[in-house]
């Protein structure tokens, strides 16, 4: 694509060649679908647009050196969205048919798929939704698969670096026994005003506690949290977290590294004594944590007082990025590379 500058992309939308879907209805998964169209004729009663019947992945292929296209731990996110399935009474998305769809988007826009040397990538957005009328409260017996890409700039375009995040009691991301654990459009929503607050005093998100009795530390915006102290990588276990790919990730690689990992319940106390801190997730990978302002009782927890993100942090995120760009060798089997 010669008119597209790859470094200086944004995470913006950006039209590629056609998407992939598929349609469930009478019982079953149809073919899949090759579209030109960014758009759909969708009746106006489907159970999405009322009900919130909906769930979407994010994945990403990246371009390595040698020229060749990898995807990262798709298979992943076609369980996931199985069990957003379960969490919202859709059809699921059989796991060969996800993949299938997946490699199919990525061939067909290929030349999308940004060089190497820019730090960029190809983002990959599956989205599953009830496409049939309903007006009664129950589950559509029609759905939409649909799979498009679209290429995103580097996250860090300025090298990788720390930012602050703030404590607000008074917003919630997801109930502890509600949709926090799927990947539901509804939690966006419900996160919105609480982001822009955030944004608005000067933070990259909202670092949300539990929502029962605000004592544990459940996540960090749309990123999980991990915390690193006395060479152990520790990350909250609860109801209400979306079990995130890149942290399961890292908590392999971590134990490589030769840390102690531990996932449990975090109070949110224990911040004072992590030596580093990271927010991850497919956007930025790792996304290093300046400090964490407690707005309610104006406290501060520091994990980098030079902006600069620590070493455990830094080793983390280039062992993961050297995996997706095929640099470092895939030990854990989770990179489909595109022939
Ligand atoms: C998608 C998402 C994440 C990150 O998951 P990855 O699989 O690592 O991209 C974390 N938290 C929430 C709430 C999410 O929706």
């Amino acid at each position: 694509m010669e008119n597209i500058d790859w470094s200086n992309l944004a995470f913006g939308y950006i039209k590629t060649d056609c998407n992939v879907r598929c349609e469930y209805r009478n019982d079953a998964w149809g073919e899949l679908e090759v579209h030109e169209s960014e758009f759909l004729n969708l009746h106006m009663a489907a159970t999405c647009l009322h009900y919130g019947q909906e769930s979407f992945e994010g994945l990403k292929a990246f371009r390595g050196k040698d020229g060749k296209i990898r995807i990262f731990r798709m298979k992943d996110n076609a369980l996931r969205m199985q069990d957003s399935s379960e969490g919202t009474m859709m059809a699921k998305v059989p796991v060969d048919v996800f993949q299938e769809a997946v490699i199919k988007a990525v061939k067909l826009n290929e030349r999308f798929v940004p060089p190497y040397e820019s730090g960029a990538s190809l983002y990959i957005r599956p989205v599953l939704f009830g496409s049939g009328a309903q007006i009664g409260v129950k589950p559509s017996t029609e759905y939409m698969f649909i799979v498009f890409v679209t290429p995103v700039g580097p996250y860090f375009k300025g090298g990788f670096q720390t930012t602050p995040f703030v404590i607000m009691r008074e917003y919630d991301r997801s109930a502890p026994l509600g949709m926090g654990k799927y990947k539901v459009g509804g939690n966006y929503a419900a996160s919105l005003v609480a982001g822009q607050r955030a944004h608005e005093l000067g933070y990259s998100n909202i670092f949300y506690l539990d929502a029962k009795e605000k004592k544990y530390i459940d996540e960090c915006g749309a990123a999980n949290f991990f915390g690193i102290k006395d060479n152990t990588y520790i990350t909250p276990k609860s109801t209400s977290i979306l079990p995130s790919i890149t942290n399961k990730s890292l908590m392999v690689l971590a134990k490589d590294l030769g840390l102690n990992v531990e996932q449990r319940a975090v109070p949110v106390e224990e911040l004072t004594t992590f030596e580093e801190a990271g927010a991850c997730g497919t956007a930025a990978v790792i996304s290093p944590i300046e400090r964490i302002d407690d707005y309610d009782e104006k406290k501060s927890y520091v994990f980098s007082t030079d902006g600069k993100p620590g070493p455990i942090c830094t080793k983390l995120y280039n062992k993961l990025r050297g995996i997706q760009y095929g640099d470092e060798p895939d030990t854990h089997g989770w990179v489909t590379v595109i022939e």
